[in-house]
C-alpha cells in the first residue's frame, strides 16, 4: 500500500477528506449491514431530528502506525461502550459493540494510505457518530438514524515543541447536576462555544468548568479531563458524575499505578486547593496530555511550579509511557491495542 503524499509533520488538527467512510442506517427497528462508501456527503430531511433537536452523539479515537509497521487502534471497546451509554441517554438505538469495532477497523483499513507513518508525530483521527435522520417536528426521538465513521489525518499536537496552557476558571457552567455532562453529545459542545470564544478573547487557552451546584469543585474543560500531581508525587483526578469519562484519563490512571508505581486519588478537587499542586494537565485523545502552566481565577493567578516552558516531570513520564504503549514501543496491557492491518 502506497501512502498518500502528504506533509505529515505539517498537518494541523483539521478535516481532510479521505477515500472511504462507513455508513449504516437504522430503520424499522433495526440496523442494516452497513457499508463503506466513497460519498462524503450526508443528505437528510430539512426537518431531521439532528438538525432540529440536536439528537446526535459522537466518539473520537485514533489509529497509529507502530514501529514495526502495523496499523493499530487504542481501546476501541471503550469507545463502543461509551457510545452505547450516550445513545441510551438521548433515546437513540444502540450501535452494537462488535459492529462498532468492526466498522472502525474497516474504515481505518480502507484508508490505510492516510495513516501517518511511524515517527512522523501525526496520527489518524477516527470519528464515529450517530444522528437522528428522519423528520421530527413534535419533540420526540427520531425513528431513523444514521451511524457513520470517517477518518482524517491530524498533525503532531505539539508542533514547535510543548507549550503549557493558561486556563481560566469559567463563570459559565458546562453541565448540570444529573444532566448530560457524562455523555459525548454535540449538545455539550454547542453550549461551550460562547464560553470558549470569551476565554480566547481574554487571551486564555481553555476554560476550567466548576461544578454548577456549588462552584467550588473542578470538573473539566470543554473537551478534556484534568489531571493534577501533588508535591509528593501523587496523581489526583476529579471525581464527578457530570464529567465525561475520558478513556485517556482512565488509561493514564492505570499507567500511573501499574507502570510508574504512583499513588492515584480519584476524588473531589476543590478550587481552593489548586495552589497546592505541582503539575496540572489536560487529557484526551487529541493531545494525550497538554500541560497546564497557569490557572487564572478572576483576579488571582496560580502559577504551577512546572512553569510555562515544559511538561512537569510526572506528566512527562505519563505522556511518554502512554504514547509508547500506543505506538508499540512499550508493552501494552492485555487488550488495549487492536491490530487493524
Ligand atoms: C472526548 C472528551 C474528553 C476526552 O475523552 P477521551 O476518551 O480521552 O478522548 C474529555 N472531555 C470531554 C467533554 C470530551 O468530550
Amino acid at each position: 500500500m502506497e501512502k498518500k503524499d502528504l506533509e505529515w509533520g505539517k498537518l494541523g488538527f483539521g478535516y481532510i477528506e479521505t477515500d472511504y467512510r462507513f455508513v449504516s442506517n437504522y430503520k424499522d427497528g433495526a440496523w442494516d449491514e452497513g457499508t463503506l462508501t466513497k460519498d462524503s456527503q450526508v443528505v437528510i430531511s430539512e426537518c431531521a431530528a439532528v438538525l432540529q433537536y440536536a439528537q446526535t452523539i459522537f466518539e473520537g479515537m485514533k489509529a497509529y502506525t507502530t514501529k514495526d509497521g502495523r496499523i493499530v487502534t487504542f481501546r476501541p471497546d471503550l469507545n463502543a461502550e461509551r457510545m452505547i451509554s450516550s445513545a441510551k441517554r438521548l433515546e437513540m438505538p444502540v450501535y452494537p459493540k462488535e459492529k462498532f469495532i468492526d466498522a472502525v477497523c474497516q474504515t481505518i483499513k480502507a484508508n490505510a494510505a492516510y495513516v501517518p507513518p511511524y515517527g512522523s508525530g501525526a496520527t489518524l483521527y477516527v470519528r464515529p457518530y450517530m444522528f437522528g435522520s428522519n423528520a421530527v417536528i413534535g419533540v420526540k426521538p427520531a425513528d431513523e438514524y444514521q451511524f457513520r465513521v470517517f477518518v482524517t489525518p491530524v498533525g503532531p499536537y505539539f508542533k514547535g515543541g510543548i507549550k503549557p496552557l493558561t486556563i481560566c476558571v469559567s463563570d459559565f457552567d458546562r453541565a448540570a447536576p444529573h444532566g448530560t455532562g457524562n455523555i459525548k453529545a454535540g449538545l455539550n459542545y454547542a453550549m461551550s462555544m460562547h464560553p470558549y470564544i470569551e476565554c480566547h478573547k481574554k487571551g486564555y487557552d481553555e476554560n476550567m468548568y466548576l461544578d454548577p451546584a456549588t462552584r467550588t469543585k473542578v470538573e473539566e474543560t470543554g473537551g478534556a479531563n484534568f489531571l493534577f500531581v501533588t508535591k509528593d508525587g501523587k496523581l489526583v483526578t476529579p471525581k464527578s458524575d457530570s464529567i465525561l469519562p475520558s478513556i485517556t484519563r482512565r488509561s493514564l490512571v492505570y499507567v500511573a499505578q501499574a507502570y510508574l508505581g504512583l499513588e492515584v486519588e480519584e476524588r473531589e478537587v476543590f478550587v481552593d486547593e489548586l495552589g497546592e499542586f505541582a503539575e496540572c494537565g489536560l487529557c484526551g485523545t487529541a493531545a494525550v496530555i497538554s500541560p497546564v502552566g497557569k490557572i487564572v481565577l478572576h483576579d488571582k493567578e496560580i502559577a504551577l511550579p512546572s512553569g510555562m516552558n515544559e511538561m512537569g516531570p510526572t506528566t512527562k513520564k505519563l505522556y511518554e509511557t502512554l504514547t509508547g504503549i500506543q505506538m508499540g514501543t512499550i508493552k501494552a496491557p492485555e487488550g488495549w491495542i487492536y491490530e487493524v492491518c
